[in-house]
């Protein structure tokens, strides 16, 4: 059964460069992304999760079936949020005014953002998300975790899996985390927000 499809990248393997390599793309999109697919394409069949969207299956499952969904839909998210054409180095408008009432400022953001990721212990995600209220709030989610299962919408995530950086920084996960801002993509972040 081949009921979930790797996504498409937005962008070439090496667009990135040189925040992110083409090599850490190569096997980060290509084989982990990759293999969360195929996990889930082999595990869905006999699920009760057949018929079920990637968003419920991470809302109502558990066990391997619930970390490859997650991992898919993680993952999705986070490379859908960068790209490799000069950025606007921040959000405006409406999550630009949100980040300065819930904040402070963008600088104080992306400090306590990147003092989040460098802080989760082991494997997992850092998430800026928003309440029902339109409230931003910073979350560490272990594993595969991910805020729709505390009724977030989640608006940026950075990968703190040793995967999404060893081949470039090896253990030096703050200096990723810190040059990861060159490349978002604000508009796809921004059109998130739907406040
Ligand atoms: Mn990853």
């Amino acid at each position: 059964m081949e009921k979930f499809k790797l996504m498409a990248l937005p962008y070439g393997a090496e667009a990135l460069e040189p925040v992110i390599s083409r090599q850490t793309i190569e096997f980060h999109y290509g084989k982990h992304l990759a293999g969360y697919v195929n996990n889930l394409n082999g595990l869905i069949e006999g699920s009760g999760f057949e018929q079920a969207t990637l968003e419920e299956i991470v809302c109502r499952s558990s066990g391997g079936v619930f970390n490859n969904a997650a991992q898919i839909l993680n993952h999705e998210l986070y490379f859908e949020q960068f790209t490799g054409e000069q950025a606007k180095q921040q959000p405006t408008d409406v999550l630009a005014e949100a980040i300065v009432r819930d904040f402070g400022s963008f600088e104080s953001f992306k400090e306590e953002f990147e003092k989040k990721g460098a802080t989760l212990f082991g494997s997992g995600w850092v998430w800026l998300s928003a309440d029902k209220a339109g409230k931003l709030v910073i979350t560490q989610e272990p594993n595969a975790a991910n805020p729709i299962q505390k009724e977030l919408t989640p608006l940026l995530t950075f990968d703190v899996w040793e995967h999404a950086y060893y081949l470039d920084y090896q253990n030096r996960r703050p200096a990723h985390l810190a040059a990861l801002w060159q490349i978002i993509d604000w508009n796809v972040v921004e059109n998130r927000y739907k406040f």
